[in-house]
C-alpha cells in the first residue's frame, strides 16, 4: 500500500526522488491553486491548471507507459472526444487522509483498463498520447480530494480558481507526502487489502484486463482456504461468512465434486476456495452479499 508516480521506470517510481517526477520528466504546467498564473490551454482558452503536464524532452514521452498511482478501482476509462480530453482514465482510490481520492490521466492512448476494474499501485493503465495531434505528447495528470471526479470524470474548472483549489491538490506535493500512505477505505470492488503485498502484478498476468468479480462468502460455516484446489490440500484459514474476496473464476478448476477459484490480492493471494458444488446443490460463494 503506497502511492507512486504515474510515470518513470519501476526503480524510479519505487525510489521516488525528492522532486517526484522521475528521470528527465518535467512538468510543463504546474498546478496553479496556490500561485495562480493562468496558462493557455489553447489559443484564446486560458485556464487554471488542475494538475501536472508531464513531458519528456521532445517526443520521447510518446506512448510512454502510465501506471496507476495507487490501489483502487477504475472509475472511467474511455474516449471523451477528440477535441476535449481525448481518451481519459480516472481511478478511485477510496478514502485517504479522511478524504476521497481520485487520480486522473488525460490525453492517453492504448487504455488497458476498464471501468469497474480493480487496479494495484504500479499497474499499467495506458500510454502517453497527444489527444489525436491536438497537443504535443504529454500526460495531463491530476489528483482530486473530493467526489467531483466521481460525479463528473471530465470536470474542468477552467477559470474557476475556487473550483481548482477546492477539488484538486498539487500532485507533486501530494505524492511526496503520501509515498507510504494507505487508503483508510478502498472503494467497493478493489482488491482485498492487507496482508502480504506482492507488488504491481500480484496474482495477475500481463495483459489480464478483464475486471474480476468480487465474491462474498455465503456459507454459514465460512470458506476454507486451501493452498491448492483440492480438499486434501494444505489448509490455511477460514474466511468467515460475509468476507469479500476477489476470485479469478476464469482460471478456476473443476474436480469430481467442486468448482474452485484462485484468490486474487490480499494475504491469501494465489490460494484457493471452493465456489460451489459441481452438481449445483450447494454454493459457498456468491457475487451478492449474504442476507
Ligand atoms: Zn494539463
Amino acid at each position: 500500500m503506497a502511492f507512486r508516480s504515474p510515470i518513470g521506470s519501476e526503480v524510479e517510481r519505487n525510489n521516488m526522488p525528492v522532486n517526484i517526477w522521475p528521470g528527465s520528466w518535467v512538468d510543463a504546467n504546474a498546478w496553479t491553486g496556490n500561485n495562480p498564473p493562468k496558462y493557455m490551454l489553447g489559443p484564446g482558452n486560458p485556464a487554471f491548471h488542475t494538475g501536472a503536464d508531464l513531458n519528456l524532452p521532445g517526443d520521447k514521452d510518446r506512448l510512454a507507459q502510465i501506471y496507476s498511482i495507487g490501489d483502487g478501482v477504475v472509475r472511467f476509462a474511455q474516449l471523451v472526444s477528440k477535441t476535449s480530453w481525448g481518451n481519459l482514465v480516472v481511478i478511485n482510490h477510496g478514502t485517504v487522509n479522511g478524504k476521497p481520492l481520485f487520480s486522473r490521466y488525460g490525453h492517453v492512448e492504448d487504455i488497458v483498463v476498464q471501468k469497474g476494474q480493480a487496479v494495484k499501485v504500479g499497474d499499467p493503465i495506458a500510454k502517453v498520447g497527444n489527444q489525436f495531434g491536438v497537443f504535443p505528447y504529454h500526460l495531463h495528470f491530476d489528483i482530486s480530494v473530493t467526489n467531483q471526479l466521481d460525479k463528473a470524470p471530465t470536470y474542468w474548472p477552467g477559470l474557476d480558481l475556487q473550483g481548482t483549489k477546492h477539488h484538486f491538490v498539487n500532485p507533486r506535493n501530494w505524492l511526496r507526502e503520501n509515498f507510504n500512505s494507505a487508503a483508510e477505505k478502498l472503494p467497493d470492488g478493489a482488491f482485498a487489502s492487507g496482508g502480504v503485498s506482492g507488488g504491481a502484478d500480484e496474482g495477475r498476468k500481463p495483459g489480464d484486463v478483464k475486471p474480476l468479480p468480487v465474491w462474498y462468502v455465503i456459507d454459514p460455516n465460512g470458506a476454507q482456504v486451501y493452498k491448492n484446489p483440492s480438499l486434501t490440500a494444505e489448509k490455511s484459514t477460514i474466511l468467515p461468512r460475509g468476507t469479500k474476496v476477489t476470485v479469478d473464476v476464469q482460471n478456476g478448476r473443476k474436480d469430481a465434486e467442486l468448482i474452485w477459484g484462485p484468490i486474487v490480492g490480499g494475504e491469501y493471494n494465489g490460494q484457493w476456495v471452493a465456489i460451489r458444488r459441481n452438481d449445483g446443490k450447494a454454493s459457498y460463494l456468491s457475487t451478492n452479499p449474504p442476507q
